[in-house]
């Protein structure tokens, strides 16, 4: 019938198809394995702000922090944190209190401000943006418009912070990382104009004068960020000056053998410095540097499970056993780091380790509730008390209990950890596509293919289940690409498309790309077979620890909670409001209530072959991180060894080596997901 038309005229061929669209046949969608290098190509997503040129183009693109509505447990954990300590640090903490505060006041004045608001504010805000909270958005705006409003005439903003005479721009880093976010979520365009004031400020500053202190020095990555962030979008050239000053300044992290410091938290947040200016001098070097610096801690204090490593307020030359812990600040700043390497590099690595991070070690730093904190959580952690452990741990007081009027930076910087992790959950790519990065239910809505709002809605409960599903809801039939990422423990993913089972190679490649036009109602299931995994650990002791899909098992050890007084169990830097209700928000004690020294008994051949898995109802509560209710548990069979008691710093003393012999009798062990261990051993000594 269109082909009549045509012949009779061509004007009244071009009013028909305005008048009544013409059908087109549905293009079948066609997989295929794709490597992520080959995703960046001369081609930048036409919807969504990627890096303008000179910069190298980014391999996948952030998509605004209101794009994906998360669903299950992931909005679960974001409900737990707004009824909890994040939700209401404001009524705690002292340095969010509205009195005397130097973020509230144009010369930057006051007894209280430095990088707690914005720790605290860039994971607060983005919940209230991500769960569309009107309070939480209230509150946020509030300390927002302080900030927009306070700029002073030359540029500089914040608290006056001038430690040995030098202007000190540490603090306003996270404020300007909230900024960004504000952004994403209002467009205002105030923010573009208070960014580019402030960075004209900061290139007046001389050398010798900038990014002195050590926090500055050590994380100007930070600052450099957020100058490409208003690069991208303004395009002035004088930027990329600010940046190469910025990394010129910066401490040294391109040291192939040697770190700057080795602070946790720095070394979580700024090994991606070089990596991030890269991205300006296309000097591979610089890539490789932070790929060093991340392997360098990995080899020394990092043989061991859950994606960290020992860093206990600093790493110590000798101190690598799973014992030694982590920070909190250090989980959330290297699951930061890992999306925005993936953005930059396009390697799934990074992926791979922020979900470990996630699901291993961070939900353990809280309260189920979420309502209380720890400073420290270790793979090997065997009570968490007011006590002081030092110097078996390398800070000196009550760094193990879960109180939510201590661990100052803590206290704040947690909030932005499960919110970021949600924002990152689907990314654009440079072919008009989105890419599915992190599993996890929820709704994106994005525009793709020819700028259509497409939306996809994900059901699953990864990684306590192996299928995600996903329904494709479109006003019309669109063309664009969906790549599904495929974790590297997963060797035969599936997917099937309205039943129909998809034909494709991955060989080398990390992602499923799935291409034609969608249209409303298609139904993609994609299945990620998990498998039992024994990791030896033979830096430590030839210790084990024991995978299934991305989830690492301890040792179910019951956990005793005793509850304190939070202020008189504080850390010496803590500090509170006059109004605090310690009896409102209590602080905990978890000792053992049960036996932890074991170890495990393996099949030499086939070690998988010893654990038995069994999968349990989903917890009602729909928080999975608890493991009274755990989806999954695994059993095995091993012996304790009594020789392996708690040391003279009230922890569990070093591995044995392994493997380790004992008279005691063969027992039937229960393991649980390490994320809902508060209590926990992750690397077991094996037994004879
Ligand atoms: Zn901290």
């Amino acid at each position: 019938m269109a082909i009549a038309v045509l012949k009779r005229s061509w004007w009244l061929s071009t009013l028909f198809l305005l008048v009544c669209p013409v059908k087109l046949p549905a293009q079948k969608i066609q997989a295929s394995g794709v490597a992520s290098e080959n995703l960046t190509s001369n081609i930048s997503n036409n919807f969504y702000i990627a890096n303008k040129a000179p910069l190298s183009r980014e391999y996948f693109t952030k998509l605004p922090v209101t794009a994906f509505k998360p669903g299950g447990w992931l909005k679960k954990q974001l409900e737990l944190q707004r009824d909890g300590l994040t939700g209401h640090l404001g009524e705690i903490s002292i340095w969010l209190s509205k009195k005397d505060n130097a973020w509230l006041n144009k010369e930057g004045i006051g007894k209280y401000g430095w990088e707690e608001l914005p720790y605290w504010l860039k994971g607060y805000a983005n919940i209230g943006y991500m769960l569309g909270d009107k309070n939480m958005i209230k509150e946020a705006t509030f300390w927002i418009e302080f900030v927009l409003n306070n700029q002073r005439a030359n540029g500089d903003f914040g608290p006056m912070a001038m430690p040995k005479g030098n202007r000190d721009c540490w603090t306003n880093m996270p404020m300007l990382w909230c900024l960004q976010s504000y952004y994403e979520y209002s467009t205002d365009p105030r923010v573009l104009t208070f960014m580019s004031k402030y960075f004209k400020w900061e290139l007046t500053i001389p050398d010798e004068n900038f990014l002195e202190d050590y926090w500055e020095k050590s994380r100007g990555g930070d600052n450099l960020y957020s100058v490409y962030w208003l690069y991208n979008r303004t395009g002035e050239k004088w930027l990329l000056d600010l940046a190469t000053k910025i990394d010129h300044n910066t401490a040294d992290w391109r040291q192939k053998n040697n770190l700057p410091n080795w602070h946790n938290v720095n070394i979580a947040q700024c090994f991606r410095e070089p990596a991030t200016y890269y991205m300006q001098s296309k000097n591979k070097d610089d890539r490789e540097a932070t790929y060093n610096n991340f392997k360098l801690v990995r080899n020394i204090y990092g043989q061991v499970p859950g994606g960290m490593w020992g860093g206990d307020e600093n790493s110590r030359k000798g101190y690598d056993d799973p014992r030694q812990a982590i920070e909190t600040c250090g989980m959330v700043e290297q699951m930061t780091s890992d999306q925005m390497l993936l953005r930059f590099t396009g390697d799934t690595y990074w992926a791979e380790n922020c979900e470990d991070v996630a699901f291993n070690t961070f939900p353990a730093a809280f309260m189920p509730d979420y309502k209380s904190l720890r400073y420290l959580t270790a793979p090997n952690m065997v009570t968490s008390d007011a006590k002081n452990h030092a110097p078996g741990i390398d800070n000196s007081g009550p760094f193990l209990m879960m109180n939510p009027f201590s661990s100052r930076c803590c206290q704040h910087n947690h909030a932005a950890g499960w919110v970021y992790y949600a924002e990152n959950a689907w990314m654009a790519t440079p072919d008009n596509g989105l890419a599915a990065q992190f599993y996890t239910e929820g709704s994106i809505t994005a525009k793709a293919g020819d700028g259509t709002e497409v939306n996809i809605v994900e059901k699953t409960k990864y990684p306590f289940e192996e299928e995600i599903n996903f329904s494709v809801i479109v006003p019309h039939q669109v063309s664009f690409p969906l790549y599904l990422r495929v974790p590297a423990w997963c060797k035969n993913p599936l997917v099937t498309v309205n039943g129909k089972k998809m034909k494709f190679t991955l060989n080398s490649g990390n992602y499923i790309m799935l291409s034609g036009s969608w249209k409303n109602g298609d139904k993609i299931k994609l299945a990620l077979p998990m498998e039992l995994r024994v990791r030896q650990w033979m830096a430590n002791k030839n210790s084990v620890s024991v995978n299934y899909g991305p989830l690492t098992f301890s040792l179910d050890i019951k956990e005793i909670y005793q509850q304190k007084d939070s202020k008189e169990n504080a850390q010496g830097d803590a500090k509170w409001q006059e109004n605090a209700d310690s009896q409102k928000w209590p602080s905990f004690e978890i000792n053992p209530g049960s036996a932890w020294n074991y170890g495990l008994l393996l099949d030499k051949g086939a070690p998988e072959k010893s654990f038995t898995i069994t999968r349990n109802d989903w917890p009602k509560d729909n928080n999975p991180f608890v493991n009274k209710a755990a989806p999954i548990t695994l059993t095995v069979k091993g012996k304790q060894i009594p020789a392996w008691v708690i040391d003279q710093y009230g922890l569990c003393s070093v591995l044995p080596q392994s493997p380790v012999h004992t008279e005691a009798n063969t027992v039937d062990l229960q393991l649980v997901p390490m994320g809902g261990a508060r209590l926990r051993i992750s690397a077991f000594p094996v037994v004879e």
